[in-house]
């Protein structure tokens, strides 16, 4: 079941470096190309 709008599966991360956002799910492990580092997910 797939419906637009349903974005409960997608959490915000927040480079600790650079204050650079991304949006993805919970089990991303993103490295901010600038600073290098892991970026830092807000549930
Ligand atoms: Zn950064």
């Amino acid at each position: 079941m797939e419906r637009t709008g349903n974005r409960s599966n997608r959490i915000k991360y927040t480079c600790p470096g650079c204050a650079a956002n991304a949006w993805g799910k919970p089990s991303l492990k993103l490295i901010c190309g600038e600073c290098h580092v892991q970026f830092a997910g807000e549930p």
